[in-house]
């Protein structure tokens, strides 16, 4: 060997460093450092473990003492190549079997290298790593296994199917992605536990798998939503194939029962409009996911117009949190007109959003957002608080007071405390519930022991008053007017929009405000633009309208001066 004198044991914490002996400790791999003479000067726990030996045992020892002779030769003649110089890489990786305490063989590859001294630059030691090949087979299959197919169901995962996408867009036969879920899997979970759950996963793989290989085409497992299936579309069209497979788990049946809540397909015909394989199978999820939730929906097809909605939303989702905070928030007033006496009889508070980037958005788009992501709370109680102290203002000075309606979402209703914060809030501005109007929308389900219920009772016995807004618009609106609570319904502008161009809806409006008005309610018509619409309405005697006709919303202190200089 060419340097006789070598590393000793001192050397080796200067060379390597205790924090770095002490990674070795830990590793999953047999590490061993070995002077030019071959003494042990280190070996790591999981060499200790293999050779089924102390570290006291094999510390100051060479292979000779420690190994067969045969197998100690080798490994010296190892040694004697990587020091040499032989193996270019000074790296060296051999295959052979050691016995292990069980008399079992192991698949071994050792990996040597030489030490050099950083100054001298001369070798002064070799070191060297052994790694168990039955152990890494094995877990390179489970690994691979992993990375590649869903556990559960056995099916190849989205990283396959990127793969098999872009070679389905270079084919020039048209393809469709089609993405499918089974429309109530929450729901499933909790009625009948996640074993079922798993098992109906299973099932519903299997059936894929079935109708993917008729269609000749393929499937895979996605992580969150479902199945995506890659079918050859030949000259079929897509949404055809997308009803087929929705139609196929109307009814399904597993274990015994009748399943009715079927599937949800979301799918992407051309591969061509993405520039990936997997921005295709995105965009397939982006129109499944558009329908999550909505009953009637089953499938639904991606398009460029979709994904502009959605980047929207997120945007406006990403952009609502901070507006409350920031008081980008404000709240805009629209006076209705009172018919008999000519006079403004009530102002609707309306929220607006105005932000830096985005310029106005419109109430209709950000509410049902501010409802799903719970901003609704903030932004419900900081539109109370604005118009009740702009209604106490206004009314302080008033021999006839105005009325002022607010706007309530369901989410807020559905708060056990909310009635109490309505009083609290009205109490601390000295109102009288007599001034407020509370606007209930459709799809209030009429449920007599719900919380919501129970609030607008109570807000109903402390002198409030609950308006049905937008009436006609939801299924439940005949049921809601027997309610005891509801005084006053609004004629939803949808009618309004609707009913000079279409003398059915005119009828259907006639029929409204008969109805509401012998149920004794008072009837507001809503969105109220032309002078034809004006006459109809005042025919049928509504007793309030409002809609730009008469005054569009406003800030507070223009509708503070209109109301002054009317008195
Ligand atoms: P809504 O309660 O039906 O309010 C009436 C809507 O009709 C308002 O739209 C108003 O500006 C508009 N409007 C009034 N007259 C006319 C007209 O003659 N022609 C037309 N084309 N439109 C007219 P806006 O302010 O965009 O509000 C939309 C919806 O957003 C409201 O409909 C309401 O459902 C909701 N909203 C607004 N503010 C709030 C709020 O503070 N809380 C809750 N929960 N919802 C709110
Ligand atoms: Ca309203
Ligand atoms: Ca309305």
């Amino acid at each position: 060997m060419k340097n006789q004198a070598g590393i000793n044991k001192f050397h080796l914490s200067k060379l390597f460093g205790t924090e770095m002996l002490h990674l070795f400790d830990k590793m999953p791999v047999s590490v061993f450092i070995k002077a030019l003479d071959g003494e042990h000067l280190f070996v790591n726990q999981m060499f200790c473990d293999v050779v089924g030996r102390s570290r006291e045992e094999v510390l100051g020892k060479r292979d000779l003492d420690l190994f067969p002779k045969e197998e100690a030769l080798a490994h010296l003649r190892q040694d004697q190549m990587v020091v040499e110089g032989w193996a270019q890489a000074s790296c060296y990786d051999f295959q052979r079997h050691v016995v292990d305490l069980e008399g079992e063989k192991i698949d071994f590859s050792v990996y040597k290298s030489t030490i050099e001294d950083p100054l001298s630059k001369e070798i002064v030691g070799i070191i060297g790593m052994g790694i168990d090949k039955t152990q890494e087979n094995s877990l390179y299959k489970k690994l691979e296994f992993r990375v590649n197919y869903d556990e559960l169901t056995g099916l190849p995962n989205h990283k396959r199917m990127t793969a098999a996408l872009e070679l389905a867009k270079a084919d020039a036969e048209p393809y469709g992605v089609f993405v499918i879920d089974w429309a109530s899997m929450g729901g499933i979970n909790e009625t009948f536990g996640f074993a079922f759950g798993d098992r109906l996963l299973q099932s519903l793989a299997d059936r894929l798998k079935q109708l993917a290989e008729e269609k000749t085409g393929r499937i895979f497992r996605l992580k969150m939503d479902g199945f995506a299936l890659l079918l050859p579309l030949k000259d079929k069209k897509s949404e055809a194939v997308a009803r087929e497979l929705a139609l196929e788990f109307e009814e399904y049946n597993f274990e015994g029962l009748v399943l009715s809540q079927g599937v949800q397909v979301g799918f992407s015909e051309e591969g061509i409009q993405a520039e990936s394989g997997s921005q295709w199978v995105n965009n397939a999820r982006l129109a499944l996911n558009s329908i999550r939730g909505k009953k009637e929906a089953k499938w639904m097809s991606y398009s460029p117009a979709l994904k502009k909605k959605r980047i929207r939303r997120f945007q406006l989702e990403n952009r609502l949190r901070s507006a409350v905070d920031e008081q980008r928030i404000y709240v805009v007033y629209q006076p209705i007109m009172e018919l008999k006496s000519g006079e403004i009889g009530m102002v609707e508070a309306l929220a607006r959003w105005r932000d830096p980037e985005l310029g106005e958005i419109s109430p209709s788009e950000f509410i049902p957002i501010s409802e799903s992501n719970g901003a609704i709370m903030q932004i419900g109680e900081f539109v109370m608080e604005e118009a009740f102290s702009m209604i106490k203002e206004i009314n302080s000075g008033r021999a006839v007071p105005i009325r002022m309606a607010l706007n309530l979402s369901i989410k807020q209703m559905e708060q056990p405390e909310f009635a109490d914060r309505v009083m609290e809030v009205a109490a601390r501005h000295q109102l009288d519930p007599k001034w407020i109007e509370l606007e209930v929308t459709e799809n209030l389900k009429f449920d007599r022991h719900g919380v919501a219920n129970e609030n607008l009772n109570r807000l109903d016995a402390e002198g409030f008053s609950i308006v049905i807004d937008d009436f006609g618009n939801g299924y439940a609106a005949m049921e809601r007017l027997m309610n005891r609570y509801v005084k006053q319904v609004k004629v939803s502008q949808f009618f309004t929009e609707r009913m000079m161009k279409d003398i059915n809806v005119q009828k259907l409006v006639s029929h409204m405000v008969e109805l509401s008005k012998q149920m004794g309610l008072k009837v507001v018509a809503e969105g109220v633009e032309t002078v034809e619409q004006l006459n109809f309405y005042q025919k049928h005697q509504v007793d309030f309208i409002q809609g730009f006709y008469y005054y569009r919303p406003a800030l507070r202190n223009s509708i503070r001066n209109w109301l002054v200089s009317t008195e």
